[in-house]
């Protein structure tokens, strides 16, 4: 199943992901058209849409897609959690998931974007599998995470690296959500659409030249192990969003390093899910 947010309201994608039914419409109510609303019902929403006929879905415009999870309670990364990627950033493979941040909410929109790069600033990419929760998860094993997870989508964790290292004690969540700086989308796809959802191929491509590519069977820290590893710590609550890291090329690793520069389209992928699309302009004079 798939699940987006067109132009604010919750609705099941075609597996083409070329037509859409709203969802409070099509189940007369009972499910709200809130994107975010559904994930405190998503066992019983799940049930629904299984029974649900996608023959009179509509097309739509992939710009009109929205966050597939807008205003999540919390949103966790994590940072090193690909070893190369380590390895270019300077830092040795972590044992324990610690490198962990947050991308706030306000950072967060769809697919499809155009997004203001800050003046003086060295703007990077980072594409990402971003897993989204769907059942409370607290003290879980990593056995039963996927049971806890509504589905996948893609994400860039677009980030500002001045701002990132900046200061006595660097801290990675404000220059990481910068406006625009947490495409998320197309859609959801649920995890049982994948052969395998824990080896997925994710990259990302600059003005069309490749900047990265990898899998996620490469991950550190996997979607189950890295959930099973912060519900020790804290509650998972249905809804959130979790930035599972991103593989090596990013700008930063290179040699000389690459930044975004105004005219760029950022395109990242991850197969069987779809992509995302940025377009960088120049900061406005505020
Ligand atoms: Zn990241």
């Amino acid at each position: 199943m798939r699940i987006a947010n067109l132009a604010g309201r919750l609705v099941l994608v075609t597996a083409e992901g070329t037509a859409a039914l709203d969802v409070e419409r099509a189940s007369q109510g009972r499910f709200s058209a809130d994107p975010q609303a559904v994930y405190d019902r998503w066992p019983e929403f799940t049930a629904w849409a299984a029974g649900t006929d996608l023959a009179v879905a509509a097309p739509f415009a992939a710009a009109d897609l929205g966050a597939p999870a807008p205003a999540p309670r919390q949103v966790l990364a994590i940072g090193l959690n690909y070893a190369e990627h380590a390895a270019e950033s300077g830092f040795d493979v972590p044992e324990e998931p610690t490198v962990m941040f947050t991308k706030w909410q306000s950072c967060l929109t769809g697919p499809v974007t155009e997004v203001e790069l800050p003046d003086g600033g060295h703007t990077d990419w980072e594409v990402e599998l971003v897993a989204v929760i769907g059942r409370r998860a607290f003290r879980i094993g990593a056995a039963d995470a996927w049971d806890h997870v509504a589905g996948l989508t893609v994400g860039q964790d677009l980030s500002e690296r001045i701002l990132q290292q900046a200061g006595p004690s660097p801290q990675f969540s404000l220059a990481k959500s910068l406006p625009g700086f947490g495409p998320t989308g197309p859609w959801l796809v649920t995890p049982d659409e994948f052969a395998n959802p824990d080896d997925l191929e994710l990259g990302c491509s600059v003005n069309g030249n490749q900047m990265q590519k990898g899998r996620t069977r490469d991950l550190i820290f996997s979607v189950p192990a890295l959930l099973a590893a912060l519900s020790r710590r804290l509650p998972l609550l249905p809804g959130d969003v979790v930035f599972t890291g991103t593989p090596s090329g990013v700008g930063l690793g290179r040699t000389p390093q690459v930044w975004l520069a105004p005219g760029d389209e950022l395109v990242s992928y991850i197969a069987g899910i779809g992509e995302l699309r940025q377009r960088f302009v120049a900061a406005r004079p505020s």
